[in-house]
């Protein structure tokens, strides 16, 4: 009994994580300590963290807008900057709004926006990647939100063509001549689908804002993310596709959302893409 593992285990632990260059190691190291799984399992994911591997997917969770989320290995890590386009989507919606999330990865944007929204009806979740829907059905179990799977709006029932008000996504937007600058972590560890946006980063949002109009009631709006010096360009794109574009951005997060507003005289039924 008592082996005083924890005080000496902490400090080394901590100092390791320092020399592997994690910033944050003394929070690392209490959450590693935290995850509770005895000085063997805590040497091993010590071993894993300091060899590159994602403190989210040691721990199963990572923290978004103030909430724990199922991570799976893989499936792409809620990002802080994210918190944006959660705060964009409430504000632009209305009461009792009709909610789609696209690309939903772990599903933590439906998640919050479960709490924030009032009275939503996130009608479902989609992803295209088999693990990120599993991670999503979880996060999103006990609010009954229907986790589908396919590509985009591929799985919705027809029936909900020009009826949504929200769709938000964050979809794969990295250039992919870029994807080689991501953090090693984000490069190795996470679904490079979930990252990669084809040559100038916009393929995805292209086929997102092309659909959209005709899944949008009059009204609604088309929220994604995008890198900052996406904008210009997919504001065409969104205009084009026939929705109002409109930018936000915040600098202290480098966090940057657009919006796609489907003007109330375009009935969705008139695009059948
Ligand atoms: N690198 C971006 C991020 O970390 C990628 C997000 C994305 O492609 N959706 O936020």
């Amino acid at each position: 009994m008592g082996t005083p593992v924890f005080p000496v285990g902490y400090d080394v632990l901590v100092s390791r994580l320092r020399r592997a260059g994690c910033v944050w190691a003394e929070e690392e190291a209490r959450l590693l300590v935290a995850a509770g799984g005895g000085p063997e399992k805590l040497a091993e994911l010590a071993d894993r963290r300091v060899a590159g591997e994602p403190l989210e997917y040691l721990l199963g969770w990572a923290q978004f807008c103030g909430e724990r989320i199922e991570v799976d290995p893989g499936v792409f890590v809620p990002r802080a900057r994210t918190a944006l386009l959660v705060s964009t989507a409430v504000r632009v919606t209305g009461p009792a709004a009709t909610v789609v999330e696209l690309c939903c990865g772990s599903g933590a944007v439906s998640r919050i926006l479960a709490r924030r929204l009032t009275a939503p009806r996130l009608v479902a979740a989609v992803d295209v990647d088999p693990a990120a829907v599993a991670c999503a059905r979880r996060n999103l179990a006990d609010l009954g939100v229907p986790v589908l799977s396919g590509d985009l709006f591929d799985p919705l029932p027809a029936a909900w063509r020009g009826r949504l008000d929200l769709v938000v996504a964050n979809a794969p937007y990295v250039p992919t001549a870029a994807m080689v600058l991501l953090p090693p972590e984000a490069r190795r560890y996470e679904s490079p689908a979930a990252l990669d946006g084809g040559p100038d980063g916009l393929a995805v949002l292209r086929r997102l804002a092309a659909a959209a109009p005709s899944w949008l009631a009059p009204g609604g709006h088309l929220v994604v993310e995008v890198g900052q010096a996406q904008v210009e360009r997919f504001q065409a794109v969104l205009s084009e596709a026939g929705l109002v574009p409109s930018a936000v951005r915040d600098d202290a997060s480098d966090a940057t959302a657009m919006m796609g507003r489907c003007p109330v005289g375009m009935t969705g039924r008139r695009h059948e893409n």
